[in-house]
């Protein structure tokens, strides 16, 4: 969904402190016919929201989410290949039979 970044600007405030977000700060991670999806950061706070905007059926609609992801960290997400039913199954299977501390994880 195209939709000039200036228009959006002026529906998303910071949620944690209320500051209007400048278009320096925002980066288009994903796009299609019916939804953008946006990284913000907030100059006064530092925050950083992960916005959807897409058309709905009484104008522009947003849903924003906090996020720690810096802007690269986001893109890669979005850009990465989604979770399958098997990657669960396996993950599951695995823990299941996973006898070591939580450790080994954080290293
Ligand atoms: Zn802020």
């Amino acid at each position: 969904m195209k939709l000039p970044l200036e228009n959006i600007q002026s529906l998303i405030r910071c949620p944690v402190c209320n500051k209007k977000y400048r278009s320096t700060k925002m980066l288009v991670i994903d796009e299609d016919d019916k939804r953008t999806t946006l990284h913000m950061s907030c100059e006064g706070c530092s925050a950083s929201t992960i916005v959807f905007v897409s058309m709905g059926q009484f104008g522009v609609v947003t849903l924003g989410t906090l996020t720690d992801l810096e802007q690269s960290e986001a893109r890669r997400v979005f850009q990465g290949e989604a979770v399958t039913a098997d990657n669960v199954i396996e993950a599951h299977q695995f823990l299941k039979h996973y006898e070591g501390g939580v450790e080994a994880f954080i290293q």
